[in-house]
C-alpha cells in the first residue's frame, strides 16, 4: 500500500489538526486516543511515512525502531501501568482491521481487559 500523506496522523504530525500530546522526540509522536477505549489509550507513532509494521519493520532505521518501542514501554510506565498490566496493539492492513493507514502502537490500560480473541 503507498503512504497517503493526508491520513489523519500525518495530519497531526503536520501540526494540521490538534491532539493532546503525551510525548513527542525527533523520531516519535504520542498523543491519547479521541476515541479512548480503556482509562488509559495512547497512540505512539512514528515520524517516518509508515503505512504499517510492513513498511516499518522492512524499511525503517534500528533507531526508528528502537525509539518506537522504548517509547512504547516507557509511556506505559510512566502512566502506572507497569506493575497491573497493560496492553499493546498495532492493527495492519484490511484483515487486521486497521484505520487509519500511519503505523500507530496503541497503548491501553487502566482496567481489567478482556482477553484477546482473533
Ligand atoms: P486503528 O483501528 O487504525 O488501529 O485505530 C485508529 C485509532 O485512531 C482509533 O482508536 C481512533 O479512535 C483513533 N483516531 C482516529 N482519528 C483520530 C484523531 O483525529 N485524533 C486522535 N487522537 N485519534 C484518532
Amino acid at each position: 500500500m503507498t503512504y497517503d500523506p493526508n491520513n489523519v496522523f500525518a495530519r497531526i504530525l503536520r501540526g494540521e489538526i490538534p491532539c493532546k500530546k503525551v510525548y513527542e522526540d525527533e523520531f516519535v509522536l504520542a498523543f491519547h486516543d479521541i476515541n479512548p477505549l480503556a482509562p488509559t489509550h495512547i497512540l505512539v507513532i512514528p515520524k517516518g511515512a509508515y503505512v504499517s509494521m510492513n513498511d516499518f519493520t522492512a524499511k525503517a532505521s534500528d533507531a526508528e525502531i528502537a525509539a518506537l518501542f522504548r517509547t512504547v514501554g516507557r509511556l506505559a510506565a510512566e502512566a502506572g501501568l507497569a506493575e497491573d498490566g497493560w496492553r499493546m496493539l498495532a492493527n495492519i492492513g484490511a484483515n487486521g482491521h486497521q484505520e487509519v493507514p500511519h503505523l500507530h502502537v496503541h497503548i491501553f490500560g487502566g482496567r481489567k481487559l478482556g482477553h484477546m480473541l482473533p
